[in-house]
């Protein structure tokens, strides 16, 4: 296997996932074997030393009551040495000689000579390993005339106890682990396909530029469902915005280039010989003039830019909206008188609020411009306000071409232009303008329209402002 090929399963999730839980299935089943081998050999062995105490205290009363005679004839007759089953039994004098001793024939010449003293000395109870198997497991007991009986056998120990284990768990676990790491990888693989569609999507907008890639959709409901979604939501947003920027642009430069030309012509004609001092000084008021346009649109740039990133600055007075709005209407009497649409306003004495009057005039100007700007000749243009619940209503009324419901949520969108508007001058910044500035006073701005029933725009802000 070479080098990338293990780098790479290295780092792919559902091989990690896959080798974890397989790990993990590993040292949970260890520990279960153990464990139950733990229990079943003590058990085991419990048994097995139960049933040497049990002889033990049978020929401990036969001592008792019929004396050691009768016991070693007992033992004798009970224990044939060549039964691997049979006791070894062992009886020492209270002079700690031994005094009778009967050895089955499987403890191979098993001896207590020289060993009395510290059988004497130990416990109750004394395992000696006698080979890999087997062990030989003596128990003692303490006779009334200080005499000691001991009586033995032989019992299997761990190691022979751990052989089916063995035998058979270890086949049958290795079986298990290997399944279940097919499993595991069949399973870490199937669950991380979202994920590697997402990769392999996301991998293939960056290299080839397509923004309609989309990561296949899932029926499940599940987090990666949800992240799959998620996940195209999010492309779908990034892809109409990055369309939305690129637009702007287009238009940013398609309105910028107008004013620049004219404004290079203008400049080269009054830089001609032939021009008279005259033509040069009305070529300059030309050219300041379309300097100016081209001001205009970058200063209503910035200033969208600043009060939608929240950092407009507002000098706020007591300021009187009914005279603000009266000096908006007389700057458009002439453009509206042009298109012979009247303009009704209804304005109360007083109207106040607590607001700063150069921001909010762009506000005014720029809807009333819409209203006549989108009202055919002969409309009607009705602009009232009020003071309702500690806020300051202006509406702004037209019975003109009106705004398709589709529509209405963009055009508060920075150089959004409307379908049927682009015959009309503009730049689609007025209302993204006017939306900020309101909202820069905590005010709101809501338009209630229709395609062909007219617009009716409502600016509302706090008369004081928290
Ligand atoms: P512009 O007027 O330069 O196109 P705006 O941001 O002021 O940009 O307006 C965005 C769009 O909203 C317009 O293009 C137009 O489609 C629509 N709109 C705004 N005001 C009105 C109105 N009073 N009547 C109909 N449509 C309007």
């Amino acid at each position: 296997m070479s080098f990338a090929l293990l780098d790479r399963l290295r780092r792919n999730v559902s091989v990690r996932l896959s080798l974890w839980f397989t790990l993990l299935f590993a040292a949970g089943t260890a520990a279960v074997v153990l464990l139950v081998y733990y229990l079943v050999a003590q058990e085991l062995q419990r048994k097995e030393i139960e049933v040497i105490q049990s002889r033990a205290q049978q020929y401990a009363a036969l001592y008792q009551a019929s004396g050691p005679a009768e016991l070693k004839r007992r033992a004798a007759q009970e224990n044939d040495p060549a039964d691997d089953k049979a006791f070894f039994v062992s009886l020492i004098s209270p002079f700690e000689v031994v005094d009778y001793q009967l050895v089955p024939r499987d403890w191979g010449g098993f001896s207590l000579a020289g060993r009395v003293q510290r059988f004497w000395r130990q416990s109750d109870l004394t395992r000696i390993p006698k080979d890999a198997q087997r062990d030989l497991t003596i128990v003692r007991v303490q006779l009334p005339d200080s005499a000691v009986l001991l009586v033995g056998r032989s019992t299997s120990n761990r190691d022979a106890l751990w052989q089916p284990f063995r035998r058979t768990v270890l086949p049958a676990g290795l079986a298990a682990l290997f399944l279940s790491l097919c499993g595991g990888a069949f399973f870490a693989h199937r669950a991380m396909r979202p994920v590697r569609q997402i990769v392999s999507t996301a991998r293939a907008i960056i290299q080839t530029g397509r923004l309609d890639a989309r990561v296949p959709a899932r029926p499940s409901d599940d987090e990666l469902g949800e992240l799959v979604r998620l996940f195209n939501t999010m492309l779908d947003k990034n892809q109409s915005l990055i369309r939305a920027m690129r637009e702007s642009l287009d238009n940013v430069a398609h309105d910028l280039r107008t004013p620049l030309t004219r404004l290079r012509g203008t400049a080269e004609l009054a830089l001609r010989d032939a021009a008279g001092a005259d033509a040069t000084r009305e070529a300059l008021a030309d050219c300041v003039e379309e300097s100016e346009r081209v001001l205009r649109i970058l200063n209503a740039l910035m200033d969208v830019t600043e009060a939608e990133a929240g950092m407009m600055k507002l000098d706020r007075q007591r300021v009187d909206l009914g005279a603000l709005l009266r000096d908006v209407i007389e700057l458009y009497e002439y453009v509206a008188e042009e298109k012979k649409i009247t303009v009704h306003a209804e304005l109360p004495e007083r109207c106040e609020a607590n607001v700063d009057a150069n921001r909010l005039r762009p506000v005014f100007a720029n809807l009333l411009d819409n209203a006549i700007k989108y009202t055919p000749e002969g409309g009607r243009v009705a602009i009232s306000a009020r003071v309702e619940d500690g806020r300051a209503l202006v509406v702004f009324r037209d019975n003109g071409m009106g705004i398709p419901h589709e529509e209405q949520e963009k055009i508060w969108t920075r150089l959004y232009r409307g379908d049927k508007s682009r015959s009309q001058r503009g730049l689609g910044l007025g209302l993204s303008l006017v939306k900020a500035i309101v909202e820069a006073h905590q005010g709101r701005v809501t338009v209630q329209s229709g395609a062909g029933e007219g617009a009716e725009f409502t600016v509302s802000l706090p008369v004081e402002p928290a």
